[in-house]
């Protein structure tokens, strides 16, 4: 596994085509806007390196047997299922942000069963395939961008039936050797802190979206990806001087990109799901399910700093005691113990796939 620093050095090696304010971002790892993303990031490395956590942390691989990042595991049990909840309430709780990393981590879980089922029905070699790419995530402890979303277009109207026909990603060109793809994924959590992609389809297709049934992993800085950071309120603060006190959270943050496809060649053994419409549904399903399970962990560790931060601001301001301020500490305290039960009860009644 990758420490916190060697994780950070890492990321120095990437060459990311990033666009900002209009501009190229030429060092994205010490740029202001990014840099408080990359530290929660970076957390989900820095906690698994602590004993104390290493339970929450650090899972026996199925693919190799050896030690990994509970962020890179293939679920195995309802136990694993439910240590994934109870890690992200930590990591919500030490960062108080979107720490990024568990979009890729749904999105490999829903692969790799999705893939197993396509391979049984249509005879191809995708689990093989992810299998292989999985088993380097692991031992190389990399960060993974989960890419589902597709910018889509008229929404009442199938992917192959769009006026443009970039709005859904999708093959352009098919050689022996792989494909070519184009087209573009909308706010890609955490994609600047991580060293691949995996891109699956974003809704069910049907007969004629062959060419939108695609899923695969390619580096983050692949030739022919172009990146947008998305803005958020106030972002500039962060560039400005003494800015210690309106900035709110700020060592650790969020960031989403747009993250555009133009003629992206992807290698036949990178390749997951390639024209097989009837199980693009199951994979978006699948993450879909994985993905709403790490909500009950995620925002709840973040809810905890809220309502810590809330109750301390009433203490400070004399207004403590006060009814009202009280009836809303303990609804948001309802609201998220809510939360967290639904994450816990969904990860105890799972079944294997
Ligand atoms: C902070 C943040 C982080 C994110 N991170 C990621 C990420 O890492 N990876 C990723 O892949 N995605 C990510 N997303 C994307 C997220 O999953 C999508 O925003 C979400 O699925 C909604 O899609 P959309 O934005 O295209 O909205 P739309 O699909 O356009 O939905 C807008 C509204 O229209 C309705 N609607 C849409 N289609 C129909 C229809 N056919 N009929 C009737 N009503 C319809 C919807 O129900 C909704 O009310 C992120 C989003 C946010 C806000």
């Amino acid at each position: 596994m990758m420490t916190k620093d060697q994780y950070i050095d890492s990321l120095r090696g990437l060459h990311l085509n990033l666009y900002s304010f209009g501009k190229k971002v030429e060092n994205v790892v010490d740029n202001p806007i990014v840099r408080p993303s990359l530290n929660s990031f970076a957390a989900t490395y820095e906690l698994a390196e602590d004993p104390q956590y290493e339970d929450l942390m650090t899972a026996t691989s199925n693919l190799t047997g050896k030690k990994v990042n509970r962020f890179t595991h293939l679920h195995q049990s309802t136990d694993d299922l439910i240590k994934k909840v109870k890690m992200q309430r930590l990591l919500g709780q030490k960062t108080a942000a979107c720490f990024q990393r568990c979009v890729g981590m749904d999105a490999a879980n829903a692969v790799y069963s999705t893939t197993f089922e396509t391979d049984e029905a249509c005879g191809t070699k995708y689990h093989e395939n992810f299998v292989k790419f999985w088993t380097d995530v692991q031992n190389n402890d990399w960060g993974v961008d989960g890419a589902m979303t597709d910018v889509k277009g008229d929404r009442g109207l199938s992917p192959s039936k769009q006026a443009d026909p970039d709005l859904f990603l999708h093959v352009v060109e098919r050689t022996a050797d792989g494909v070519y793809v184009t087209g573009a994924k909308a706010h890609q959590t955490g994609y600047l802190n991580s060293h691949y992609v995996l891109v699956m389809p974003t809704i069910s297709m049907r007969e004629g979206d062959e060419d939108y049934a695609i899923s695969f992993a390619c580096p983050t800085d692949a030739e022919g990806i172009t990146l947008i950071l998305g803005r958020q309120s106030c972002d500039t603060r962060k560039t400005e001087e003494h800015n210690d006190i309106d900035v709110g959270n700020k060592v650790y943050g969020g960031h989403e990109v747009l993250v555009i496809f133009d003629r992206v060649f992807i290698p036949n053994d990178m390749i997951f799901l390639n024209g097989e419409t009837q199980f693009a549904g199951m994979m978006v399903e699948r993450f879909a399910g994985y993905h709403r399970q790490s909500y009950g962990g995620c925002k709840v560790g973040v809810g905890d700093v809220l309502i810590g931060a809330t109750a301390l601001a009433g203490e400070m301001a004399g207004s403590a005691k006060a009814s009202h301020v009280k009836d809303k500490l303990i609804e948001m305290t309802h609201l998220n113990e809510t939360l967290y039960c639904c994450g816990i009860a969904c990860s105890s009644q799972g079944t294997k796939t």
